[in-house]
């Protein structure tokens, strides 16, 4: 009777998880809207952020069929502005997946992922899952002229860097973002949600 209670302990025990996120990119891209719009928040004109700040995410709140478990998942924004830097790759450290995120539209934000990518290196643990996130799509599919970062020069960077996956999105309309997350989130932590 003993060993059936603990067995039951354990199972539950089990099905409680948390893990850390960080979104990185250059100031403007987008990063708090990506974040808001994960939180079930509206878009929003926003001062942009100072240092570091978090939001939590249930994983019941990404995919309604995962009643049982308990997946805290925590999604810490930061500036992306120079003066914040060093707080922001402090953060970096004990992160299990980062959101590299740029703006398709601006070409000094892809270039700059450069940076961000080597920041990553240089702090958190080798099984670091890196998305890549080209953010408002919006604008290049109203104006074809405004792109200016191919899909293809994503893809490269993707295949460089080995980096888990890449997608476009629109935090504006809403386009592409949990879908994103989900499939983020699930095929790296499979094992611990299924
Ligand atoms: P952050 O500095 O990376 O956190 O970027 P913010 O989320 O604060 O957004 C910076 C600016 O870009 C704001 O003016 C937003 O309204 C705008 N913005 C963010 N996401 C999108 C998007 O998907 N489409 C468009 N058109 N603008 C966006
Ligand atoms: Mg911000």
């Amino acid at each position: 009777m003993q060993s059936e209670n603990t067995q039951q302990i354990k199972k539950t025990e089990s099905k409680k998880y948390m893990i850390k996120v960080v979104v990185l990119g250059d100031i403007n891209v987008g990063k708090t809207n990506i974040i808001r719009r994960l939180l079930g928040q509206e878009f929003e004109e926003l001062e942009a952020t100072v240092g570091v700040e978090f939001g939590y995410l249930e994983a019941r709140d990404i995919d309604k069929e995962d009643k049982n478990v308990s997946l805290s998942i925590q999604l810490w924004d930061t500036s992306g502005a120079e003066r914040y830097r060093s707080i922001t790759t402090s953060h970096i450290r004990n992160a299990d997946g980062a959101l590299l995120v740029y703006d398709i539209n601006n070409e000094m934000s892809f270039s700059a992922l450069e940076f961000w990518y080597d920041c990553i290196k240089k702090s958190s643990s080798d099984d670091i899952v890196i998305y890549l996130i080209g953010n408002k799509s919006d604008l290049a599919l109203e104006d074809r002229s405004l792109r200016k970062v191919s899909k293809e020069s994503a893809i490269e960077f993707v295949k460089k860097n080995n980096l888990y996956h890449w997608t476009e999105c629109s935090a504006k309309n809403n386009i592409n973002i949990k879908d994103t997350f989900k499939s983020f989130y699930k095929s790296k932590y499979n094992n611990i949600i299924r």
